[in-house]
């Protein structure tokens, strides 16, 4: 068994003086307040939509902590800070909601960006990009749901399928590892069909392209089972990223008003029991699969340890990463990375108002109902109380 511990706060708030451990406190403070991660965002977005002046107290706060920059150049001083403690940058353009074409071509451009920039520099592990950022949400849905396109919309998907396309292909030329995210479940097929396709051109000689798979789904180690059995007899190497997955909320209750079967796990154990059983899967097929753990659970993280341990595999082993979001359970990841393990966090990034929503999940995720700020808030106290003595 690893020695690893994930209470040292010392080792996980090392890249943190008092300033920032003082800034971070009184955020995770405040997003507990649950009453005003609820008025927040209304009250947010009305303001920078009449261009009242709270960018900057925005910027000092929670976009600060929560993100790199508003620029990959912006990112420069949170890439070298996480580099010097040996973990790696995703820089995660974060930009949502846009739904035009000349976007979506700004989208794909800038991703590319990012790819290039994690050509040039080993501090940025993978790249990463959402399907949602390069097509239409509704055509996506639609291609999903089996319906027939029409002409234009056939063009449409096409130039989908094109901007993933190019996406991977650069990142092929340049040897640089992609990851796909996951997103709702109505587009997810879609979603899946594209990353294989990729999978098939682009893995045939290494783990390049990084499909996502949501353990909250009751499906999803099913799907990871056979798209491994896929990549073995078509002979590409299969790339996952294991999450439990995001949008449990927004799923179930779409499925309860279309009166369909919720694609979520009955409970919360059941997600865990997945999520752990795809780590053993993977673990148990690396020769030929490469995968990350993104998650902030620690039994998880902890698993996933001990058997590299357990396996005699390497810390650094090229087909294991760790990843976790940046401002969130800096206890996991500062911890692995003295451990030797493989890890990164994705950097989000892109013009504050544009990374808004992502802002707002963030926060929503971290009141106390939700149960993280209490995680969070708990070693930023005991690292502050060790500091004082
Ligand atoms: C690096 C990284 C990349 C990510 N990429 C994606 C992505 O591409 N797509 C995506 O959807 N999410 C993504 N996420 C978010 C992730 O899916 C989770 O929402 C988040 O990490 C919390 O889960 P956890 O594994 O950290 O563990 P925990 O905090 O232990 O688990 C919380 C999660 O468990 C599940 N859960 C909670 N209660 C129940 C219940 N009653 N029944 C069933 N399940 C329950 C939910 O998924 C919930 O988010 C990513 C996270 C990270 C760290």
């Amino acid at each position: 068994m690893s020695k690893l511990s994930f209470d040292n706060t010392q080792i996980a708030f090392q890249g943190k003086d008092n300033k920032d451990l003082n800034r971070a406190y009184w955020l995770f403070k405040i997003i507990s307040s649950n009453f005003l991660t609820q008025v927040g965002p209304p009250i947010t977005n009305f303001a920078l939509n009449v261009g009242l002046p709270i960018k900057g107290l925005i910027r000092k706060t929670i976009f600060n902590h929560f993100c790199g920059g508003e620029t990959i150049g912006g990112c420069a001083g949170t890439i070298s800070s996480l580099s010097a403690q040996g973990v790696g940058t995703i820089l995660d353009y974060s930009v949502e909601g846009e739904e035009e074409e000349q976007v979506f071509d700004e989208t794909m451009e800038e991703t590319i960006r990012t790819v290039r920039a994690a050509h040039a520099n080993k501090a940025i592990p993978f790249s990463v990009f959402k399907v949602t950022g390069l097509g239409r949400f509704d055509l996506l849905e639609k291609v999903n749901a089996g319906n027939d396109l029409n002409p234009e919309e056939m063009e449409e998907f096409e130039r989908i399928r094109n901007r993933v396309d190019l996406i991977c292909k650069t990142a092929f030329e340049l040897d640089v590892l992609v990851l796909v995210d996951a997103e709702d479940s109505w587009i997810q097929d879609v979603i899946d069909d594209l990353a294989r396709e990729m999978m098939r051109r682009y893995n045939k000689e290494k783990p390049l392209i990084y499909n996502t798979y949501q353990l909250y789904r009751h499906d999803k180690l099913a799907s990871l089972q056979a798209d491994f059995a896929l990549a073995t007899t078509a002979g590409f190497y299969l790339g996952a990223k294991l999450v439990r997955g995001a949008y449990m909320e927004k799923e179930r209750k779409r499925a309860q008003e279309l009166g369909y079967p919720s694609p979520i796990q009955r409970d919360k154990a059941a997600s865990n029991r997945d999520y752990n059983g795809a780590v053993l899967f993977c673990l148990d097929h690396l020769d030929r699969i490469g995968f990350m753990a993104g998650t902030h659970n620690e039994e998880s993280s902890r698993l996933l340890a001990d058997e590299l341990d357990k396996r005699n595999i390497a810390h650094n082993h090229p087909h294991v990463y760790f990843a976790q979001l940046l401002g969130m359970s800096d206890n996991l990841t500062f911890n692995l990375a003295s451990a030797g393990f493989n890890v990164a966090k994705y950097v989000p990034y892109g013009p504050i108002k544009a990374v808004m929503p992502y802002l707002f999940r963030r926060a929503q995720e971290n009141t106390s109902v939700a149960g993280q700020t209490g995680r969070e808030l708990g070693l930023i106290m005991k690292e502050k109380k060790r500091r004082a003595k």
